[in-house]
C-alpha cells in the first residue's frame, strides 16, 4: 500500500535586505517541506515538496511538535484517495489538523500549507504531470491559456533610495520581459509617494501597468488622502490599503474609488475570505483577491476560497496569490487564475522561476516537470539536495 514513509522540514532564510511600509525581510526564513512516499520511481523513493508564504517565519515548532508526528501516526490507509494509488491532502489536512480548535488562524495556517502543498507535488510526481495539469484534473478546471499573466513586484525602499534607482529597477523587468509592475507605498510621506509613482508610470509607459502596495500600513484617514491624490493617475490597483482585517476601511474605499482594490494575502482561512466577502465592499470584476495557499492551509482551503468568492458573484481572472514563485505560478495556470506575481532579483532562494519556465509578453509559462518543477530552481537545488540526504 502506498504511504508516507518520513516527513522531513529545514529552515531556510530568505534572501533580501529590502524593506516595504512594515516591515523588513532580511531576518525572515521559510520552511522547506519534503513528503517521503515508499513509491520507489527511478530507484529513489518519490518525493514532494513544498514551502510556505515568502516574507514570513519557518514553522518548525509546530510542523515538527504537533503535525508531522499526527500525520505519520495515522493509519496510512486513512490518508489516501479511493483508489488507494494517490494521497488525500484533504484527508491529510484533517489528521494534521487534530485537536486543533476552531479560529486563531495564525503561524499554524502556513505550517500546513507547507505540507499539504508538498502532497500535492507528490501527487503530480505519482501522475508523472507538471502540477498545473494534475491541479486542474483534480479540480475539474479547463485551462484556457497556460500562459500565466505575471507582473513585476518591486519598487521596495532601500537605504540609499532614490527615483533613478527606482527607474532602473523597473527597466531592467522590463528587459527581462515584464510589461506590469507593483511598487510600495507607504514607506514615505505622500509627496515622495507620489514621485515615486510617477517615475515608475514614467517607465511602464501607463498608469494601468503599475500597482501600488501599502501593506497595510494606512489609517481610514491616510487611506482616503492617497486613494484621492493617486486616482487621477489610472494606476493598476491599490493594495492593502489598511490593515488586512479591517474591512470596514475596505468598505469605505470600495464607495467611492475609481481604481482597483487589492487585497488578501493577509488573509489566512476561508472564514476571513467570507468576512471579507460579507463585509469589505469588494467589487465583481473590479477588485483583486490576493489570497496565497501557502499562508492560509495550502491549496486544499484555497479552493474552497475560490468557490466562495464564485457564490459571490467574483471570478477567477480576479485572482491573483500573493508569491512570486513556481508554486503559485502552476496554482494560477491549473485553476485559470487571473495572474501571478514575480519577484526578479530579491526573495530567493524561493522567489522567481525555474530557467526552464518561459517568459515573454509578460506571460510566465510553467515547465513540463513533473509537480511544482521546484528541483529546476538553481536556487533551491542545495537545499532539496540536503533534504535528499536526510532521505
Ligand atoms: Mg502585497
Amino acid at each position: 500500500m502506498h504511504r508516507i514513509s518520513r516527513i522531513h522540514e529545514i529552515s531556510v532564510p530568505l534572501e533580501g535586505d529590502v524593506t516595504n511600509a512594515v516591515v523588513n525581510f532580511s531576518a525572515h526564513d521559510v520552511s522547506l517541506v519534503a513528503v517521503v512516499s515508499n513509491v520507489i520511481k527511478q530507484g529513489r523513493p518519490v518525493t514532494g515538496y513544498g514551502f510556505n508564504s515568502i516574507g514570513r517565519f519557518a514553522q518548525r515548532g509546530i510542523l515538527h511538535e504537533r503535525m508531522i508526528p499526527r500525520v505519520l501516526a495515522a493509519d496510512p490507509a486513512l490518508l489516501l484517495t479511493e483508489d488507494e494509488v494517490f494521497f488525500d491532502p484533504a484527508l491529510i489536512f484533517s489528521v494534521a489538523m487534530e485537536n486543533e480548535k476552531p479560529g486563531g488562524h495564525g503561524d499554524r495556517a502556513s505550517a500546513l500549507a507547507a505540507l499539504e502543498l508538498a502532497v500535492w507535488d507528490l501527487n503530480a510526481k505519482l501522475a508523472d504531470e507538471p502540477a498545473w495539469s494534475w491541479i486542474a484534473k483534480c479540480t475539474g478546471t479547463r485551462v484556457d491559456q497556460l500562459e500565466v499573466p505575471t507582473y513585476a513586484a518591486g519598487g521596495y525602499y532601500y537605504s540609499t533610495d532614490s527615483l533613478a534607482r527606482l527607474q532602473q529597477e523597473l527597466q531592467g523587468y522590463r528587459d527581462l520581459g515584464f510589461d506590469a509592475f507593483k511598487i510600495k507605498i507607504g514607506g514615505a510621506n505622500l509627496d515622495t509617494d507620489l514621485e515615486r509613482i510617477d517615475a515608475a508610470v514614467e517607465i511602464a509607459g501607463a498608469g494601468e501597468r503599475v500597482a501600488v502596495d501599502a501593506n497595510g500600513r494606512f489609517n481610514t484617514e491616510t487611506a482616503i488622502k492617497y486613494l484621492e491624490s493617486m486616482s487621477a493617475r489610472s494606476l493598476r490597483w491599490f493594495e492593502e490599503p489598511g490593515d488586512p482585517l479591517d474591512f470596514e476601511l475596505m468598505n469605505q474605499l470600495a464607495q467611492i474609488t475609481r481604481m482597483p482594490l487589492a487585497t488578501g494575502e493577509n488573509l489566512f482561512s476561508l472564514q476571513d475570505v467570507r468576512n471579507l466577502l460579507r463585509y469589505g465592499g469588494m467589487k465583481p470584476g473590479r477588485d483583486i483577491f490576493q489570497m496565497d495557499a501557502g499562508l492560509s492551509y495550502g491549496l486544499t482551503e484555497y479552493i474552497k476560497m475560490l468557490s466562495e468568492l464564485e457564490s459571490a458573484g467574483m471570478n477567477r481572472a480576479q485572482c491573483f496569490p500573493h508569491g512570486g514563485h513556481l508554486i503559485n505560478l502552476h496554482i494560477a495556470a491549473g485553476l485559470n487564475l487571473g495572474g501571478c506575481e514575480a519577484y526578479p532579483g530579491v526573495f530567493g532562494p524561493f522567489g522567481g522561476f525555474s530557467p526552464a519556465c518561459e517568459l515573454s509578453d509578460g506571460k510566465v509559462t510553467p515547465s513540463e516537470a513533473p509537480g511544482f518543477g521546484l528541483e529546476q530552481k538553481l536556487e533551491l537545488k542545495p537545499y532539496i539536495e540536503k533534504l535528499q540526504e536526510a532521505i
